[in-house]
């Protein structure tokens, strides 16, 4: 049974009280958010992001793909664009504990994956072992990739789902 129902209703509501029709397309908040899909993380809650706050984009995992690079490297352009200087961008990456990415980093299913997919990159780039470890990995991802804009400032964080605590992990630095 379909559920979109139940997020039409919601969004009756939430229409039905609207009044920030006018925000601007530039954000508020000089941030960009990188987390995962798992319906349990999401910034608009732990973090207090709201409408028109901060750019948000979220996959499984909240990793760094070569998809990801290239997102990034066009939002960079875009709001150079705007704004005719140097953006003060800085990507703020958020990985999770319980994260269903850590069951790729179990080798039977990770074998699966591969068998499944006829490639060893799905499983490279997004299994999870150890979160402070996939934060490093996407940092050193980011600065091996010569598209993405020397000046992001790039910081790690992870989320506990068993909390709600955020917590630094990589201090903010420019990929240089
Ligand atoms: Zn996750």
């Amino acid at each position: 049974m379909s559920d979109l129902a139940t997020l039409y209703e919601s969004n009756s509501a939430f229409a039905g009280s609207f009044d920030q029709g006018d925000l601007p397309l530039k954000p508020n908040l000089s941030t960009l958010v990188l987390t995962c899909v798992d319906a349990r993380v999401d910034p608009a809650h732990f973090a207090g992001i709201e409408l028109g706050d901060a750019l948000v984009l979220r996959n499984v995992g909240g990793r760094v793909s070569e998809a990801v690079a290239l997102e990034v490297s066009m939002l960079w352009m875009l709001m150079a664009a705007a704004s005719g200087t140097t953006p003060s961008i800085e990507l703020v990456i958020i990985h999770h504990t319980d994260c269903g990415m850590s069951r790729f980093a179990n080798p039977e299913v990770a074998a699966k994956v591969t068998a499944r997919f006829g490639t060893e990159s799905v499983v490279e780039t997004y299994a999870i072992s150890e979160p402070t470890e996939s934060l490093a990995t996407d940092v050193a991802r980011l600065a091996a990739n010569t598209m993405v804009p020397r000046e992001l400032q790039v910081s790690g964080h992870i989320y506990d789902v068993s909390t709600g605590r955020l917590t630094p992990v990589i201090a903010t630095t420019p990929l240089g």
